[in-house]
C-alpha cells in the first residue's frame, strides 16, 4: 500500500516503569528523577531537530501515541507540555487520535483531568487481569481495585475512548479466572479491549522461573480455549474483533495500530522507538545514556536504517494485513501461482477467499505468520 497524507502517526516512547513485570522484555529504565529529567530535555531536543529537518514534510498527523514503559511515570503536566509542543510542531486535526498508555497506580484524578484537558482523547490502561492472584504471579504492581478506580476516574475526567490491555494464560490462571476478568471489566465500560496470550520472552524473570521448574509454562490448549471464550464473551458484549488481539465497540478501533497494520508511515521518538517513513525503516538507539548523549550533541539518535525493497513492502503488507479480520485485497498476493497456494490453504480451513479479498479463518489466526509466509 502506498502511504498517503492521511496515514501518518507519531509514536513517543517513554521508557520508564517503577519496576519490571516478570514477563516483560521491553527496553525500559526504572523511573528515577534524574534520568527522567535528562530524558525530558532530550526528547524536546529530538522534536526540535525533526522540526528543523522537516522530517514529516508538513503533513498532518492522524494519530499520536505515547507508549512505553509507563508514560504516566512522567508528571502529567510534563506529558501535557510535550503534547502541546508536538501539536505546535506538526499539524493535527480535530479527529487526530491521541493516546496515552497508563498504569492504573500511576495516575490520580487530577492527572487524568490534566491529560484530558491537554488533548489526549484515548487512554490505554495496562489492566492485565482482574484477579489479584494473577498480579502476584506476573510480578504486577498494584491491585485490581486500583484498575477499577483509575478507569472510573478516567471516565469522570472526560475520556470516552478507554482501552484495557489484558493477558491470558498466566501462571496458575484457570479458564474461570479469565472469564471472571472479562466479566469484571464490563462494569468499567471500556470502548476497546486488547487480549494478548502470555508469551515467554528470553531473559525475563518468568523465563528463568520456568527454566528452574518454579513455574509451569503456558498451556497452548488452555490459551486457545481462553481466546475462544474472549471472542464469544466480547461479541455478546458488543465488541467486534477486528484484529487477532483487538476488540472494539463500533467506531473505536485503534487508529494508531491500524496505521501499523495497513502500511502507514510513522515517526518514532524516544529511545528504542522505530520509524517508517518514505519507504525507509529506522530505529533509535535503545539506551537512555546514548540517546541523551546524541541529542545533547545535536544529532538524531538513529542506529539503523533499511530501505525496504518492493518485495519487502509486499511481504509486510501481507504479514500485517492478514492480522486484520477483514483480511487483505487479493491483489496483495501478486504472483499467479499463489492461486494454487490460496486454494490449498482454503482446503485446509486456514483461509477464506473470494474474488476480492483473502482473510484468515479462526483456525488460520492461530498460525497467522506461517500462513502469511506461505502466501508470500
Ligand atoms: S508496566 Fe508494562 S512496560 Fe512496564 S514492566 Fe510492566 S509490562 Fe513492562
Amino acid at each position: 500500500m502506498s502511504p498517503s497524507d492521511n496515514n501518518l502517526g507519531l509514536y513517543v516512547h517513554i521508557p520508564f516503569c517503577h519496576r519490571r513485570c516478570h514477563f516483560c522484555a521491553f527496553y525500559l529504565e526504572i523511573a528515577r528523577p534524574d534520568p527522567m529529567a535528562r530524558f525530558h530535555s532530550a526528547l524536546i531536543q529530538e522534536i526540535t531537530l525533526h522540526r528543523r529537518q522537516d522530517s514529516l514534510n508538513g503533513r498532518a498527523l492522524q494519530s499520536i501515541y505515547f507508549g512505553g514503559g509507563t508514560p504516566t511515570s512522567l508528571p502529567a503536566d510534563q506529558l501535557a507540555g510535550l503534547l502541546t509542543l508536538i501539536r505546535a510542531t506538526w499539524p493535527t486535526s480535530p479527529t487526530t487520535e491521541i493516546t496515552v498508555e497508563a498504569h492504573p497506580t500511576s495516575v490520580t484524578e487530577r492527572d487524568l483531568t490534566v491529560l484530558a484537558d491537554a488533548g489526549f482523547n484515548r487512554i490505554s490502561f495496562g489492566a492485565e487481569s482482574m484477579t489479584d492472584k494473577d498480579f502476584a504471579s506476573i510480578g504486577r504492581f498494584g491491585q485490581v481495585q486500583d484498575t477499577a478506580a483509575a478507569v472510573q476516574a478516567a471516565h469522570r475526567a472526560g475520556f470516552k475512548n478507554i482501552n484495557l490491555d489484558l493477558m491470558y494464560g498466566l501462571p496458575g490462571q484457570l479458564l474461570q479466572d479469565w472469564i471472571h476478568t472479562l466479566e469484571s471489566l464490563m462494569t468499567l465500560t471500556p470502548s476497546h479491549i486488547s487480549c494478548y496470550a502470555l508469551t515467554i520472552e528470553e531473559g525475563t524473570r518468568l523465563a528463568q522461573d520456568i527454566a528452574r521448574n518454579l513455574v509451569l509454562p503456558p498451556d497452548d490448549m488452555l490459551q486457545l480455549d481462553m481466546e475462544s471464550a474472549a471472542e464469544h464473551f466480547l461479541a455478546e458484549a458488543g465488541f467486534s474483533r477486528y484484529e487477532i488481539s483487538n476488540y472494539a465497540k463500533p467506531d473505536y478501533a485503534c487508529r494508531h495500530n491500524l496505521l501499523y497494520w495497513t502500511g502507514g508511515e510513522y515517526l518514532g521518538l524516544g529511545p528504542s522507538a522505530q520509524s517508517y517513513l518514505h519507504g525507509i525503516r529506522f530505529g533509535n538507539v535503545a539506551d537512555l545514556e546514548a540517546y541523551t548523549a546524541c541529542l545533547n550533541d545535536n544529532h538524531l539518535p538513529m542506529t539503523d536504517r533499511t530501505i525496504l525493497s518492493a518485495s519487502e513492502r509486499q511481504r509486510d503488507a501481507l504479514v500485517f494485513g492478514l492480522r486484520l479480520l477483514r483480511g487483505v485485497p487479493r491483489k496483495t498476493i501478486q504472483a499467479a501461482e499463489r492461486d494454487y497456494q490460496i486454494d490449498e490453504l482454503v482446503a485446509k480451513g486456514l483461509l477464506d477467499a473470494d474474488r476480492d479479498r483473502v482473510r484468515l479463518t479462526s483456525l488460520g489466526r492461530r498460525y497467522a505468520d506461517t500462513v502469511a509466509e506461505q502466501l508470500f
